[in-house]
């Protein structure tokens, strides 16, 4: 890893701040300070180390939550006054327990776009463990396998029909449709988003490891 720690930007009091992202899913996991100390142990251990502005010490992250964090990359950004360490999370990287520090939105929840499929994965497992009277989705569930597959097929043939022809505005909220049925499937055979992820992720091209230079 080609890192020249005294070209880099500390601040005033010596500090520079660094963003921990999950390197398998890219998710900013939380930001913190490192001093130069805190770097070379970073750099030594391969676990991320911070100074703590609180408490003014080094931390070890995960030293009592046991959450320790591998360092996989290490980056600094164009004028060299800020860090990304890309991690293995061991466990959550906040002390809330939340996965990210990040977890509130400070804009409108609609804007939240990226978790509406979580969102939406989650309500199909509450109806199926709680069912609600009325509610299309506990409907499937009644139905079971056969009706959830009639309308997968369904909701397929009507993607096709829209996109023969080339109408975007209905191929769109047919796709919807079929994204939709297709959760409910998943859920009804126990298959999880992640795991679709995880082949996709898998047939990725192979990315160039990092090398020591
Ligand atoms: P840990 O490093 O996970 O063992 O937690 C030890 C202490 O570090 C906690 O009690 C917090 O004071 C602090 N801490 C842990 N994780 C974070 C974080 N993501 N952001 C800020 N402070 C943290
Ligand atoms: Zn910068
Ligand atoms: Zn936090
Ligand atoms: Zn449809």
């Amino acid at each position: 890893m080609t890192l020249i720690i005294d070209n880099l930007a500390f601040d005033e009091k010596g500090l520079i701040p660094a963003i921990v992202q999950d390197d398998r899913t890219g998710k900013v996991l939380m930001l913190a300070y490192m001093n130069k100390e805190a770097l070379q142990k970073t750099i030594d251990t391969k676990e991320t180390w911070f100074f703590s502005r609180s408490r003014q010490e080094l931390w070890n992250k995960g030293a009592t939550s046991g959450n320790r964090q591998t360092v996989k990359r290490l980056l600094f950004d164009c004028d060299q006054d800020a860090l990304l360490v890309q991690v293995v999370p061991q466990g959550p990287a906040c002390h809330t327990g939340e996965e990210t520090c990040f977890y509130e939105t400070a804009l409108e929840e609609e804007t939240s776009n990226r978790e509406v499929v979580q969102e939406v994965v989650a309500e199909i497992k509450d109806r199926r463990n709680n069912p609600v009277e009325g509610s299309y989705t506990t409907y499937l569930f009644r139905e079971g396998l056969d009706k959830i597959l009639k309308k997968v097929g369904e909701e397929t043939t009507e993607v096709v029909i829209g996109a023969k022809n080339r109408d975007k505005a209905e191929v769109t909220s047919e796709l919807a449709d079929l994204t939709y049925h297709s959760l409910v499937l998943m859920e009804e055979l126990g298959v999880t988003v992640e795991d679709v992820k995880n082949v996709l992720r898998k047939r990725r091209p192979k990315k160039e490891v990092l090398r020591d230079e």
